[in-house]
C-alpha cells in the first residue's frame, strides 16, 4: 500500500517506484487527514489546491491501470485499518520531517508491526536528509555556506551531476486496478467552504507544476538579477508545488545542474540552485533541532521581552491587515491575504518590520504566515522567521535592521508592486509612493490620497494610514530590546 501525503504526483515518486519494484500488487491511498484539517481555516486555498491535485493524481493512476483510494479520516488510525482490510504486506511512503508527522508515522509503523506488516519510508521530499550531509567533525551544519559546499560535493560525487529520477512506468501493470477513478470527498463533506483559489493564476496538480516549470525555464538565466524585485516576474512560483509534492525536487535540481554545466544557466541557475539548497538546509535544521518549532534556535534569544498588551495587539492587527502606513509592507501583506503568496524579498521585509519595528514576537508573525501561505512549510517558515528575528541558525545579526523605506525605494523603485496591491496610492509619484506621509498636501490632493489615523482601521476608500511607528525610534528600541542576547552568559529561561 503506497500512502501519498506531501507527494501528490506519479512522476519520479520514490515510494511508488520502490513499491512497484518490490511487490506483485500495489494499492494507492490518499487520506484527507482529519487531524490536520481540523486546524485549518474553513476557507483555505490549500485545501482547494489539494482537492484539485488529488483529483488529478486519481486520474493519472487510473490512466496507468490503477486506482487511488481516497478517505477522509484520522490517518494514524485509517492506514493500519486499510492495510488490514487489503491484507497488504507493507505500507510504503515518502518521509516527512516535521515533528508531528514523525510522531504520527511512528504510531502507524508500530500499529502495522503489531499486525505483522512492514513500514517502509523513503527519502523523496529533499535531496539529502538526516545525517547525509555532515561537517568534517560529523556534526550537522548550522551555517548555510559550508553546508551548501558539502551538499554540492556530495551530490557531484553520488550522481556525477545527473540526479537519477525514479521511473514508475516499468511495473505499472502491478497497480491494483479499479473500476473507475475514485470519487473524492467534496469540499463541503470535508467541512470547508470555497476559497478564492479558482480566481487566482495558480495552476494545480502536477500538470500545473509542469506548466510553471516550463514558463520559468526561459527566466532561469536572469533569475539572479530579477529575483529581488517583487514587481517583476522573477521567481519560479513553484513553492506551493514543492510543498505538496506536485513536482519533484530531483527534477528541479537535475535541471538546474544541467543548466549550470552546459553554461546555459547564466548567473541565475547557480543562484536558484542555492535557494533549493536552503530548502534542504532548513529541513535538516528542523529535523536535528525540533525545539525550533516553538523556541529560538539560539537559546539566548528566548530572553527577549516582546511588546504585549492592547497597543501591541492593535499594531499586530494593523500589520496583518496591511495598515501599517508603510506601503511596501502593506502591499506585501495584502498580496498574502489576497493570494496566499508573498514574494521572498517581501517576506523578509514584512517579517523584519513586525519584529524590529513593532517589537512583536516573531512567533505571532510565523503563525500568521502559517495560516495564510499556500506554500506554508514548517521548516522554511520557521527558518525564515528566525532569520529575520536573528535567533536562527544562520541569521542576520540582530543589529541589522531593514529600513522599510529604503527597501521600498531599492526593490520597488517605480512603485509597480505597491500600485498593484494599494490602488488607492496609484496616482502618487514614484518618489512619494514609498512614504506618503512625506508627500506635500498638494501632491496628496492631486493623487486623491487622504491620510488618516494608523490604528483606527483606516484605509477605507482613499484614507491611507499614517505610519504606525517611526522607523528611527523603533530601531533604537530594538537595539535596547536585543541587548539581552549579548549579556554575558545569556541563556534561555529554561537553562538551555
Ligand atoms: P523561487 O525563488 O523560485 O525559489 C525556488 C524554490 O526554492 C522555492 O519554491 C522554495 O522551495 C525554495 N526556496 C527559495 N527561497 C528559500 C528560502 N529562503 N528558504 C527555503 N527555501 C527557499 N518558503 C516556503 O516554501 N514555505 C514557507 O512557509 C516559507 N516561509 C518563509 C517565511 C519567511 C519569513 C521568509 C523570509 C521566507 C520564507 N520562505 C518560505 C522562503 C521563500 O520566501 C519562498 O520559498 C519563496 O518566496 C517561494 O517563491 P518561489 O517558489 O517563487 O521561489
Amino acid at each position: 500500500l503506497v500512502w501519498f501525503r506531501r507527494d501528490v504526483r506519479v512522476h519520479d515518486h520514490a515510494a511508488l517506484h520502490h513499491a512497484l519494484r518490490d511487490s506483485q500488487r500495489v494499492h494507492c491511498v490518499f487520506i484527507f487527514d482529519s487531524a490536520i484539517l481540523a486546524h485549518l481555516p474553513r476557507r483555505d486555498r490549500r485545501l482547494d489546491f489539494l482537492l484539485a491535485s488529488v483529483s488529478e493524481l486519481a486520474q493519472q493512476l487510473h490512466a496507468l491501470g490503477g486506482q487511488l483510494i481516497v478517505r477522509h479520516a484520522d490517518a494514524a488510525e485509517a492506514i493500519p485499518q486499510l492495510a488490514a482490510e487489503l491484507r497488504v504486506d507493507a505500507v510504503y511512503c515518502n518521509r516527512d520531517y516535521e515533528p508531528q508527522a514523525i510522531a504520527r508515522d511512528s504510531k502507524v509503523a508500530q500499529a502495522l508491526a503489531a499486525d505483522g506488516r512492514r513500514w517502509r519510508d523513503f527519502k523523496d521530499q529533499v535531496i539529502f536528509d538526516k545525517n547525509e550531509v555532515l561537517s568534517l567533525s560529523g556534526q550537522p551544519f548550522s551555517i548555510f555556506t559550508p553546508y551548501k559546499n558539502a551538499w554540492l560535493k556530495r551530490l557531484r560525487s553520488d550522481t556525477g551531476g545527473a540526479v537519477p529520477l525514479f521511473a514508475v512506468d516499468d511495473h505499472a501493470a502491478r497497480l491494483a486496478p479499479g473500476k473507475a477513478a475514485a470519487a473524492l470527498p467534496t469540499r463541503a463533506q470535508l467541512g470547508f467552504e470555497a476559497s478564492n483559489l479558482a480566481s487566482l493564476p495558480i495552476p494545480t496538480g502536477s500538470t500545473g507544476a509542469q506548466q510553471l516549470f516550463e514558463e520559468f525555464m526561459p527566466r532561469l538565466a536572469s533569475y539572479a538579477h530579477t529575483r529581488d524585485f517583487p514587481g517583476v516576474k522573477g521567481p519560479s512560483y513553484l513553492s506551493v508545488h514543492l510543498r505538496f509534492g506536485t513536482i519533484s525536487i530531483r527534477q528541479l535540481v537535475r535541471h538546474a545542474l544541467a543548466a549550470i554545466d552546459s553554461g546555459q544557466g547564466g548567473d541565475g541557475a547557480a543562484v536558484w540552485l542555492s535557494e533549493l539548497i536552503w530548502r534542504d538546509f532548513y529541513s535538516m535544521i528542523l529535523f536535528h533541532h525540533p525545539h525550533c518549532a516553538a523556541q529560538a534556535f539560539k537559546p539566548a534569544y528566548d530572553l527577549i521581552i516582546w511588546e504585549s498588551g492592547p497597543h501591541a495587539d492593535a499594531s499586530f492587527q494593523a500589520w496583518c491587515e496591511g495598515r501599517t502606513g508603510y506601503p511596501l509592507v502593506d502591499a506585501a501583506m495584502r498580496q498574502l491575504n489576497q493570494t496566499g503568496y508573498m514574494h521572498n524579498r517581501l517576506r523578509m521585509v514584512a517579517a523584519c518590520f513586525l519584529i524590529k519595528d513593532l517589537g512583536i514576537d516573531y512567533r505571532r508573525g510565523e503563525a500568521f504566515f502559517a495560516e495564510h501561505l499556500n506554500d506554508f512549510d514548517l521548516a522554511s517558515n520557521n527558518g525564515g522567521w528566525q532569520w529575520a528575528a536573528s535567533s536562527g541558525c544562520d541569521a542576520q545579526p540582530y543589529f541589522r535592521i531593514f529600513n522599510p523605506l529604503t527597501q521600498s525605494e531599492k526593490f520597488d523603485a517605480d512603485g509597480a508592486f505597491i500600485r498593484r496591491y494599494l490602488p488607492s496610492l496609484a496616482k502618487l509619484s514614484n518618489r512619494d509612493i514609498h512614504a506618503p506621509w512625506r508627500a506635500s498636501a498638494m501632491a496628496l490632493q492631486m493623487a486623491g490620497v487622504q491620510l488618516g489615523e494608523a490604528l483606527a482601521g483606516s484605509d477605507a476608500g482613499h484614507v491611507y494610514p499614517l505610519p504606525i511607528v517611526m522607523h528611527d525610534e523603533a530601531r533604537k528600541r530594538t537595539l535596547t530590546r536585543y541587548a539581552v542576547v549579548k549579556a554575558p552568559g545569556a541563556s534561555a529561561p529554561d537553562g538551555r
